[in-house]
């Protein structure tokens, strides 16, 4: 195994029964607390996206962890960063698209012409759990007329199967 992925994974926090009884919450805000293990992280994304996919055009990150390593991992490729937002948060024009929860159903949103028509996409999140955030951020990009070349996430809860709800190519760093 690659160290720095090990030593990534011995930086990950559990807390089980947070926010709510029954879930472990991984906490990757130990991973920015270390200078040398968020740097090693921030490389392996590069190597994975060189290995993977065409340089993106774009690197979206969804709200709010994914904004944490998709800003450095644009930075370090040399593209621009886009956020995407739950609703009611970004100015302007915004395009958007809603999606179901376990409760209830929520809503992301981009600023309009931030994506363009043929762009190749990176969507970078912390975690993958059900699928539902990056399937919808997925949609809200494709919508646009952009193209998703690679889901890539820190963390991947293996056993909800979240990939099979993404219809685009998905790497993870660590499988818990
Ligand atoms: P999902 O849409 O179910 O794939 O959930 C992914 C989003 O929820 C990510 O943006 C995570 O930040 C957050 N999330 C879900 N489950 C966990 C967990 N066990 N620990 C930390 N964050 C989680």
């Amino acid at each position: 195994m690659d160290t720095r992925i090990k030593k990534i994974a011995d930086t990950v926090s559990a807390y089980p029964d947070f926010p709510k009884p029954g879930i472990v919450f991984r906490d990757i805000f130990p991973i920015l607390a270390n200078p040398a293990v968020f740097s090693d992280l921030i490389n392996v994304m590069v190597e994975r996206v060189h290995a993977s996919c065409p340089t993106p055009d774009v690197v979206v990150g969804l709200e709010s962890r994914g904004f944490l390593f998709g800003t450095p991992l644009a930075l370090a490729l040399k593209v621009p960063f886009v956020p995407v937002r739950k609703k009611g948060k970004l100015p302007g024009e915004v395009k958007q698209v809603s999606f179901t929860l376990e409760y209830g159903t929520d809503t992301f949103e981009a600023q309009a012409g931030r994506i363009k028509e043929g762009q190749n996409v990176l969507i970078v999140d912390d975690l993958l759990a059900t699928g539902g955030s990056m399937k919808a951020a997925c949609e809200l990009v494709t919508s646009m007329g952009a193209k998703v070349t690679l889901c890539l996430v820190c963390i991947e809860l293996a056993d909800l199967k979240g990939r099979d709800k993404v219809k685009h190519p998905v790497d993870t760093i660590l499988q818990f």
